[in-house]
């Protein structure tokens, strides 16, 4: 195991904490990958024996090589996979969500974070920190409670939901709200970090990249080791791309898969700096001033666009913007559906509908998307919508009526 510039290939020891190559830019994890076969991955299926029982390390060969006890996992990951047929009614093509909001603290970034926080607990590190929209600060702030750590974390002040916030507070995290936006709370934790040597457990961190590698590998091993066409997800720091496309090239190279799924990205119109740099030809990315209700990739400028980049490349995928009226439409749909999900993580269904729409993506193929948030992130979203006058396409309004059954038989007409 290696840390390798993705630039020019240069290596370095994976045995510290280092974030950049010699000229600043983007580090991935290189490792040695023995033979795998699925039915190695498949017995391990169920186990009730750590670390294999994380739907993280289940798939141990392809991830960091870590001595047991460095391990922090609470076991993450065995999200379920959805597939029914009301669903792929709503995309207008079959379409299965891998859900990410069903990890222990609500979102993918526990499938980083135990990788990230097992680095930082083999080499030592004193102190983890992280900048973040809510979901990284939570998971930290879990993680690191696990580990024995303490935590520091940069967040927008009044820019993250009151649930991420009131998690973050539980677990007892140092938390600084900056004011500013998230671009500017990531510069903070950067120049803290150089400065008190802390641990840093963004998505700039290649250990938590190889983490957000199993969300894929999973839900291959859930659709029986048949891969999808399409592998469909929002975008914010570009940081879950990257780990998708480590993770197609590395099961290619395993033999897990015979052809690469075309990638795409959708992000918030809002806050849109890949989609734009996507339109001209990915001749370098300039950073936006970011606005979006999905506050979870209100991001402007993506740290990880060098890496990201490369795998639409790669992949023959594409990046989209949809709007924030789109976004809540396809949300309100998933929540419906019994299954829910947080804003962020309905830009993939709004998406899909587009390009099923635009006929890119034909009604043939097989589509996954990922759902990256839990619908308990952001109640104060699904309350603004369903209690939005006018109301919206799908406002489900509560109805207040005085104790007398002739009130009871009025809210209940349309009812039975
Ligand atoms: C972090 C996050 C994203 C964005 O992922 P990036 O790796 O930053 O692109 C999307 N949705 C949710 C719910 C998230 O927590």
């Amino acid at each position: 195991m290696k840390l390798r510039s993705i630039e020019h290939g240069t290596l370095y020891p994976p045995d510290t904490q280092q974030l950049a190559d010699d000229n600043g830019g983007l580090l991935e994890v290189a490792l040695d990958i023995p033979d795998v076969s699925t039915g190695l991955f498949d017995e391990r299926l169920g186990s009730l024996d750590a670390p294999y029982r994380s739907g993280v390390w289940r798939y141990r060969e392809l991830m960091p090589d870590f001595p047991d006890d460095a391990i922090v996992s609470k076991p993450e990951g065995n999200t379920n996979l959805y597939h029914e047929a009301r669903l792929d009614d709503l995309a207008g093509v079959e379409v299965w969500f891998k859900h990410e909001g069903e990890n222990p603290t609500g979102s993918f970034k526990d499938r980083g974070m135990t990788v990230g926080v097992s680095h930082a607990r083999w080499i030592g590190a004193s102190v983890v920190a992280c900048a973040s929209t809510g979901n990284t600060s939570a998971s930290v702030a879990s993680y690191a409670a696990s580990a024995g750590l303490p935590s520091v974390v940069f967040v927008p002040e009044g820019k993250i939901s009151a649930a991420k916030l009131a998690q973050t507070i539980a677990y007892g995290a140092r938390i600084i709200q900056v004011r500013g936006d998230f671009d500017a709370a990531m510069a903070m934790v950067r120049s803290a970090a150089d400065r008190y040597g802390l641990y840093l457990l963004n998505s700039l961190n290649p250990f938590r990249l190889e983490g957000q590698k199993s969300i894929f590998l999973e839900a291959l091993q859930q659709r029986r080791w048949q891969a999808p066409d399409w592998v469909v997800l929002p975008g914010g720091n570009l940081g879950n791309v990257s780990a998708l496309g480590k993770a197609l090239r590395e099961a290619l190279h395993a033999g897990l898969i015979v052809e690469m799924p075309k990638v795409a990205v959708v992000q918030a119109a809002g806050s849109a700096p890949f989609a734009a740099a996507f339109e001209r030809g990915f001749d370098g990315l300039e950073p936006v001033s970011a606005q979006t209700v999905a506050s979870a990739i209100q991001i402007g400028a993506p740290v990880n666009y060098a890496k990201a980049w490369r795998v639409i490349r790669e992949t023959e995928g594409l990046v989209l913007a949809v709007a924030d009226s789109e976004l809540l439409d396809a949300k309100a749909e998933i929540d419906r559906a019994g299954i829910g999900c947080e804003p962020a993580s309905a830009a993939g269904l709004a998406g899909i509908r587009r390009l099923v729409n635009e006929g890119v993506i034909d009604a043939g193929e097989r589509v996954l998307t990922i759902l990256t948030g839990n619908l308990m992130k952001d109640s104060d979203t699904v309350i603004d919508y369903h209690l939005a006058d006018p109301p919206q396409a799908l406002s489900n309004r509560p109805v207040v009526i005085d104790s007398s059954l002739d009130a009871l038989d009025e809210a209940m007409s349309d009812v039975l």
